[in-house]
């Protein structure tokens, strides 16, 4: 009898292991420690025992019982963390995760990251400026006169208009462009220098498709000896050719903005179409993308740089736009609604 006994913890401990599921492995625990199992019968057997011989037998059966027992439990739970269906805390492991709701950057804060990782890689520092200037800094250094109509009251969002006879250095305004950190920039440092500055700006615009009262500009300048116009057009080529493809074209027409001299408007061929002509260019081909030129001599002397010294190149552009013709939104306010099914898909 305790040769078969030996026999049969082989035969068992041999099953056990080879159990490949939960319910293979019951098969094989009723099989042999079941109420009408193996060892059950065993048990019956042992009344068949002579008396000396009893408690020894009744032993061996009682200690493969343990045995048994023990070695399904073992390999009860490698089953389990085999399959991944519970830990200790009966967490299931393979489950998928609940989404957290990880967010995305904004299209505004995108593109605006794209340009200014395109001209800091051209060698720019990206330099910011308060959002609420002086008359001075956004005004009257940049060439723009007093009679300027952007100048007048509804055409810039003013703050306290009650002192508004008092000196325009301390006159106040929410800023109607980013230029005026330029103006700070050059009173602070000498030349040479290549900045970008980014960040809102705010003009008292009713808003409809394509205007906001509050939208992202990125101006850019350079101030240097010998800087000229050759320089301004490779630098805006290399910035469209990076940012919006190797094929893209570029064009200059003439335009006049009070704080550069010559001053062109630039535009790129049209993404969309191809230059072919479609809705988004109004059937031109051509898509107007920034504003630039040579910086003002007047804007030097607002300054203290000196114009017999250096010159310099400036342009601007706004970041919306940009956003809007690279992805083909065609209306501004879908950038400010925080309608998140618009916002996620960029
Ligand atoms: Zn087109």
């Amino acid at each position: 009898m305790e040769e078969r006994l030996s026999n049969t913890e082989k035969d068992a401990l041999g099953e056990i292991g080879a159990a490949q599921a939960k319910d293979e492995l019951e098969q094989v625990r009723i099989k042999y420690l079941g109420r009408k199992g193996i060892l059950a019968r065993f048990f019956k057997e042992l009344e068949t025992v002579s008396g000396e011989k009893r408690p020894v037998v009744g032993q061996a059966i009682n200690r493969l019982k343990k045995v048994l027992a023990q070695s399904i439990k073992q390999r009860e739970g490698e089953l389990s963390s085999k399959a991944g269906k519970a830990d200790s805390l009966g967490v299931d492991i393979t489950m998928p995760g609940a989404d957290p709701g990880i967010g995305n950057l904004h299209p505004v804060t995108k593109t605006l990251n794209d340009i200014c990782g395109i001209f800091s890689h051209m060698g720019f520092a990206v330099i910011e400026g308060p959002e609420i200037e002086t008359e001075f800094n956004n005004f009257e250094a940049l060439n723009i006169p007093l009679e300027h109509p952007s100048r007048d009251t509804f055409d810039t969002f003013y703050i306290d208009t009650k002192n508004f006879d008092t000196d325009m250095e301390k006159r106040r305004l929410l800023r109607s462009h980013t230029s005026p950190v330029q103006i700070r920039y050059m009173q602070d440092k000498v030349p040479p220098f290549s900045i970008v500055a980014p960040g809102k700006v705010f003009r008292p615009d009713a808003t409809d498709a394509s205007h906001s009262f509050m939208f992202y500009q990125v101006e850019g300048l350079v101030v240097g000896k010998d800087i000229n116009f050759a320089n301004l057009k490779w630098t805006l080529f290399e910035f469209a050719r990076q940012y919006f493809g190797t094929s893209s074209k570029m064009r200059f027409r003439p335009h006049f903005f009070p704080f550069t001299e010559p001053s062109a408007e630039v535009d790129i061929s049209c993404m969309i179409c191809n230059g072919a002509g479609c809705r988004v260019c109004s059937q031109s081909g051509w898509l107007e993308i920034l504003g630039a030129g040579m910086v003002d001599p007047n804007v030097f002397q607002a300054v203290n740089i000196d114009t017999g010294l250096y010159s310099g190149f400036a342009f601007g552009m706004g970041v919306e736009r940009i956003a809007m013709l690279k992805h083909g939104i065609d209306d501004i306010r879908l950038l400010y609604e925080n309608d998140i099914r618009f916002l996620k898909q960029f």
